[in-house]
């Protein structure tokens, strides 16, 4: 079969590999589409190469259920791409994001993948596989989670930092919850995706200090929440510059160390921050919901590829000048 492998230093090629074989647990799915996550250019920009590719959004039919009791053959099911061992008191709660034992897939962009079957979550007939690859991936995931985490309500004034896929998420998904979003980015591109997406404002932060803008919201009190999907130390420092005093920042972007004064920043502002890690297979059923009501996550897909093309596809990658990019299988 086909599989992507990185080569390091911004390239890629399809090497041809065996069909992986399911160890006990796992399922074989024969992928329909996969998408291209943010988190993957730093291995593309790197030096090294890797034994395959780090791609872990996918969605497909079961090739193999391996006896799995529910699970058939033919069934469409979106692979949730973290798992736990299923037996200690995190993933017992359903929270195996906590596992001592957790465990990422990759390797997605292949035309089959070995999944765990407990993380193949099906797919309802009324949702489209563009759809079920959104929001059974972190584009959509991520965003949900860390919103649901911090109990957003209608009509608050929200700020997403960072365009990329899952900023481009949070703006989706926060609008479409009522709230009033300024996105903020340096990439013009994101910023007019972000807009068509629901964002009522746009900052672009080459062109000045992005937390007066910011400030200036809300009578002149700044945003209600912050969702800082970039995580470098330049916006962490907007965020905190910029939220209103007893606000929200939630941080789910990484990007290394940055330092954080506590009187400052913190404590005489009473500010909430609040960390979010990717989201739980629980998550994905009011995803769902939320699509049958309209949200229509499949907007954030900007551009599909074959996986022979997936050259040309990190490369816009890693231009910014998309929304998600999908390697799509017929
Ligand atoms: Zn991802
Ligand atoms: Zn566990």
């Amino acid at each position: 079969m086909k599989r992507l492998r990185f080569l390091g230093a911004r390239r890629v090629e399809v090497e041809d590999v065996d069909i992986p074989r399911p160890q006990a647990g796992e399922v074989l799915v024969r992928v329909r589409a996969s998408a291209l996550c943010g988190s993957e250019m730093d291995a593309f920009r790197g030096p090294d190469a890797m034994a395959g590719n780090p791609g872990h959004e996918v969605v497909g039919e079961i090739a193999d259920a391996c006896g799995h009791p529910t699970l058939r053959e033919g069934t469409r099911v979106a692979c949730h791409a973290v798992t736990g061992c299923q037996r200690c008191y995190w993933c017992l709660r359903g929270y195996e994001l906590f596992c001592e034992n957790m465990r990422g897939y990759s390797n997605a962009h292949a035309e089959y993948v070995a999944h765990a079957a407990h993380h193949c979550l099906p797919i309802p007939d009324d949702i489209t596989w563009e759809q079920a690859l959104m929001i059974g991936g972190d584009t959509v995931g991520v965003a949900y989670h860390a919103a649901t985490r911090a109990g957003v309500r209608a009509g608050e004034e929200a700020a997403v930092l960072g365009c990329g896929p899952v900023g481009l998420g949070c703006v989706l998904l926060l609008s479409f919850w009522g709230l009033r979003v300024t996105a903020v980015d340096l990439v013009p591109y994101r910023l007019d995706l972000a807009c068509s997406l629901g964002a009522a404002e746009r900052v672009n932060a080459a062109n000045g200090d992005a937390a007066e803008a910011l400030r200036a919201l809300n009578d002149g009190r700044g945003p209600d929440i912050i969702f800082d999907c970039a995580g470098s130390p330049k916006t962490l420092d907007v965020a905190l510059r910029s939220v209103r005093k007893g606000g929200t920042v939630i941080i789910i972007g990484e990007r290394g160390e940055t330092p954080i004064y506590p009187s400052r920043d913190i404590i005489h502002s009473e500010l909430r921050i609040l960390g979010s890690w990717y989201f739980l297979r629980a998550d994905f059923w009011g995803m769902v919901k939320e699509t049958r009501r309209g949200l229509r996550p499949e907007r954030l897909i900007t551009h599909s590829f074959s996986l022979d093309d997936a050259q040309a596809a990190y490369e816009l990658m890693d231009s910014g000048q998309c929304g998600k990019i999908a390697f799509t299988q017929p």
